[in-house]
């Protein structure tokens, strides 16, 4: 029956893919990939060999109305992007909704995704998290989405690329002080590393290194604790201060 899986791909380690994905590949009428020559190599080394088709955010609008019909036709098609899981940060948002409204039966096939990866083994708090992808490549932009999320009570999750690790850095510590700060690099593959610490030291030693290669995501702790009273609350205690005429 017609059924759209949204399947999840390792983010580095081919290890990381589930018997479940692997079947769901080999059994599916259509393979959407985001780039159809890197998710071939893939494929390939696990032996499967399915119509594929490509589907990416600049041709979402036409492929994504080829795809429906062939779900129409009741056809099982595999969503899969670049690495980890589709939707996050990658294309599959759109074709999800319109498969949805449809009645297509959305079938989610679970495996990496880089930011609960690296938020598994971060060592920052995880009851509450937000993740905020990729932020804005200009600094004026960046800037104010990183003041706007300067005040949740929750750890930040960002995706980045290596070449502004160190200009977000030094925008984080500018715009949301001095936090603890865990960039998780590489994650699964052979040069995986964790760097932890300040922001300020983080960024420091970020600019001191050579270069900084491969795929990296930021954590930040969430903002501390306020202990003044600002505004409206500070009114309010003013006024039941005066009231009390004490
Ligand atoms: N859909 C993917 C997922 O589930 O995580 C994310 C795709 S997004 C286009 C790619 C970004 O994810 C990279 O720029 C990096 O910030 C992060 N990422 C992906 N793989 C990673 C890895 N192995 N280590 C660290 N970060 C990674």
């Amino acid at each position: 029956p017609a059924t759209l899986y949204i399947v999840a791909t390792p983010i580095g380690n081919l290890e990381d893919i589930t018997l479940r994905a692997l079947r769901i590949l080999k059994e599916v009428d259509l393979i959407a990939a985001e780039d159809t020559r890197h998710s071939r190599k893939l494929l390939t080394h696990f032996g499967i060999s399915r119509p594929l088709t490509s589907y990416f955010d600049h041709n979402q609008a036409l492929k994504g109305e080829y795809i429906l019909e062939q779900l129409r036709d009741g056809k099982s098609v595999a969503l899969i992007t670049d690495a980890g899981t589709p939707c996050i940060s990658d294309p599959g948002y759109q074709l999800v909704r319109d498969a949805a409204a449809e009645g297509v039966a959305v079938v989610p096939i679970p495996g990496a995704c880089a930011a609960v990866t690296a938020l598994s083994a971060s060592g920052l708090p995880t009851d509450f998290f937000t993740f905020a992808g990729f932020l804005p490549n200009k600094q004026g932009k960046r800037r104010e989405r990183l003041q706007a999320l300067a005040a949740e009570k929750a750890v930040l999750i960002f995706y980045e690329s290596p070449k502004r690790l160190q200009a977000t850095l030094a925008d984080m510590l500018e715009t949301m002080g001095d936090r603890e700060v865990v960039v998780a690099r590489e994650l699964t593959k052979l040069h995986e590393e964790f760097m932890r610490g300040p922001l300020s030291r983080l960024a420091a030693e970020v600019a001191e290194r050579e270069e900084i290669r491969g795929e990296v995501a930021i954590l930040v702790s969430p903002a501390p604790e306020v202990e003044s009273v600002e505004g409206p609350q500070m009114e309010e205690l003013l006024k039941r201060y005066l009231e009390s005429g004490e």
